[in-house]
């Protein structure tokens, strides 16, 4: 019987539309899954839009139980892939014209008249490289075979482009 599902899976075509985090990711997991016959359909390029142009910013602990989730999951692919560019990072809410920064500023900034709060610690918010989670999620099992550019463009995991 667990044989059978695993044949089924492996033979499962699955073709995901869109190559930015969301698309990346569903190949990512359905690759692990065991699925190995996976097409990205990509209209341009790999994180060519809002992927690719996002703030690289992840924060834990700013929405509900899915943000955790996603989070978590972010930083399992930033330990398992190369060159994600994942940093964990401490993050400050800073403004102009204030004062009271002195404890968590940079003597530099402190200097300008700033004041700051603390926003988060290496263990609630994230740098991310913009684009570099995409690419190497699809990097991992085979080389991404992609045609890109007005018209269409296809990235796949099964070679058989
Ligand atoms: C300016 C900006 C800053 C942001 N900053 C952050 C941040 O700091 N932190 C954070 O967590 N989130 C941020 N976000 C939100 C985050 O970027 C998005 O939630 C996330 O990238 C969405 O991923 P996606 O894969 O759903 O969409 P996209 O990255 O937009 O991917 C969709 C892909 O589908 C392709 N596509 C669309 N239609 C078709 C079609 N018909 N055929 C083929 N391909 C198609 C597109 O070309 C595109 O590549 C930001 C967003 C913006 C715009």
């Amino acid at each position: 019987m667990a044989a059978a599902a695993t044949a089924a899976v492996a033979e499962m075509r699955v073709v995901i539309c869109g190559g930015g985090i969301i698309g990346a990711a569903c190949a990512y997991y359905l690759s692990r899954a065991g699925v190995t016959h996976i097409t990205i359909v990509e209209r341009a390029s790999i994180a060519c839009h809002a992927s690719g142009k996002a703030g690289g910013f992840l924060a834990r602990d700013w929405g509900g139980t899915f943000a955790l989730q996603s989070f978590d999951l972010h930083a399992e692919l930033g330990r398992v892939l190369e060159g994600t560019d994942y940093r964990p990072v401490e993050t400050l809410s800073v403004s102009m014209g204030g004062s009271g920064g002195g404890s968590v500023l940079p003597a530099w900034a402190d200097r300008c008249g700033a004041a700051a709060s603390r926003l988060g610690t290496t263990a609630t918010t994230v740098s991310l490289a913009r684009g570099r989670t995409e690419e190497a999620a699809l990097r991992t099992d085979k080389q991404i075979d992609e045609e890109s550019g007005r018209g269409g463009g296809r990235a796949g995991a099964d070679g058989d482009n």
